[in-house]
C-alpha cells in the first residue's frame, strides 16, 4: 500500500472523507468542513479590508462562455460538460431499454448550456466586461466555487469537484503585479502561522498535447505562474496548495475588458485549494483537531 492510500485510508476510516466509490469524488464530515469555514475566514481576515467585490457563482457556468474562454483549446482532458435528456415518451422507453439490458444509455443525452466551472475565476471575465470600462481604481473580486476536473486519483489533494477561493484583480501591469506580490507574501505567513511547511515556486499548467508543452514552457519562463507548495501525501513531493496567475492582457483581450481610459487590462487571480489546505493541516498536525498545536488552533479560532 502506498503513503497515498494510506491518507485516504485514513481520512474515509475518521470519516473526515466519504467515500462514494468515485476517484476524487467525496462527501466531508461537518469537522472537515468546519476546518474549512474557518480558514475562509483567516482569508477574510487579511483580503477583507483590500474592499473587493465578493461574488459567489454557482459550480456550472455558461457553456458559451465557456467556449469563449479557449478551456477545449487549453485544457480539453480536464473539462466537464452536462448533458441531459432532451428526447421523447418514445426516446425514454428506449433510454430505460437500453439502461435495462446494461448498454450505454447515456450516447443519445444532449449538450445544455451548462458546462461545470473548471476555475473559480471563469464566470467572472464576462460578467465585468458586460459592466463596461473599469473604474479609475481598477477592479477587485473575491469568489469561491466548487470547480470540476476530469483528473481521477487515489490522492485524496486531487479531486474531481473542489473547491477554490479566489481573489481576481484587473488593472494597469503594475497594480495586477503588485497584487500577485502581496498574496504570495501573505500565504508564505498564513501558512506559517498555521504550522505548514512552505515553498514558493514557479509553475505551469498542463496544457494538452505537444503544442501545449511550448505554452507551458513559454508560462515558466515568463514567470507567470507560481505555486505555494505544501506536503499533504509527500514531502518530497508537496502538493500546490495555493496559485498566482498573472494573465498578462490575454484574458482582458479575450474578454473586452478595459481601463478607464480604454487601454486592455490587465489579470492577475490567486486561488486557495480549500480542501488541499484542510488536508496539508489534517497531514501536518493529525486527524484529531482536538490534539492540534495551541498555537494553530487559535488562529483557526477554535476555543480552547
Ligand atoms: P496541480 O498542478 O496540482 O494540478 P493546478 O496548477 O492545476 O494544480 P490551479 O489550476 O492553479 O491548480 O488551481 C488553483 C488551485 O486549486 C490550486 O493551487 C490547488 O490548490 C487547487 N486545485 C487544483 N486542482 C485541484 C484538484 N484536482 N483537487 C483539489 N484542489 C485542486
Ligand atoms: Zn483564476
Ligand atoms: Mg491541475
Amino acid at each position: 500500500m502506498d503513503m497515498q492510500t494510506s491518507l485516504l485510508d485514513r481520512l474515509f476510516d475518521t470519516g473526515l472523507l466519504i467515500d462514494t466509490g468515485v476517484e476524487g469524488l467525496y462527501g466531508r464530515s461537518g469537522a472537515f468542513e468546519d476546518v474549512i469555514a474557518r480558514f475562509e475566514r483567516l482569508i477574510d481576515a487579511y483580503g477583507g479590508a483590500d474592499g473587493a467585490e465578493a461574488m459567489r457563482f454557482p459550480p456550472g457556468m455558461s457553456r458559451a462562455h465557456f467556449e469563449s474562454s479557449g478551456y477545449m483549446k487549453s485544457f480539453p482532458q480536464l473539462a466537464g460538460t452536462v448533458h441531459s435528456f432532451c428526447g421523447s415518451e418514445l426516446d425514454h422507453m428506449s433510454l430505460l431499454q437500453c439502461m435495462e439490458v446494461g448498454d450505454d444509455w447515456t450516447k443519445d443525452q444532449k449538450a445544455t448550456d451548462i458546462v461545470l466551472t473548471p476555475a473559480a475565476c471563469y464566470p467572472l471575465y464576462p460578467t465585468i466586461a458586460k459592466r463596461g470600462r473599469l473604474p479609475a481604481k481598477g477592479g477587485l473580486y473575491d469568489l469561491q466555487s466548487y470547480c470540476f476536473r476530469h483528473e481521477p486519483s487515489n490522492d485524496p489533494a486531487r479531486q474531481q469537484l473542489f473547491r477554490m477561493r479566489e481573489y481576481v484583480c484587473m488593472g494597469t501591469e503594475g497594480h495586477v503585479t503588485d497584487f500577485r506580490q502581496s498574496w504570495m507574501d501573505r500565504g508564505l505567513e498564513m501558512m506559517g502561522r498555521l504550522g505548514l511547511d512552505v515553498t514558493m515556486d514557479v509553475a505551469n499548467d498542463p496544457f494538452f498535447g505537444r503544442a501545449g508543452r511550448m505554452l507551458a514552457n513559454n508560462q515558466r519562463d515568463q514567470n507567470l505562474k507560481f505555486e505555494l507548495l505544501i506536503p499533504v501525501t509527500s514531502a518530497a513531493k508537496p502538493t500546490a496548495c495555493m496559485s498566482f496567475n498573472y494573465h498578462q492582457d490575454a484574458f482582458g483581450a479575450k474578454w473586452g475588458l478595459h481601463l478607464e481610459n480604454g487601454d486592455v487590462a490587465h489579470t492577475a487571480c490567486v486561488g486557495f485549494g480549500l480542501e488541499r489546505i484542510a488536508l496539508a493541516l489534517f497531514a501536518r498536525h493529525g486527524l484529531d483537531i482536538a490534539v492540534w498545536p495551541a498555537d494553530v488552533r487559535k488562529v483557526l479560532g477554535y476555543q480552547d
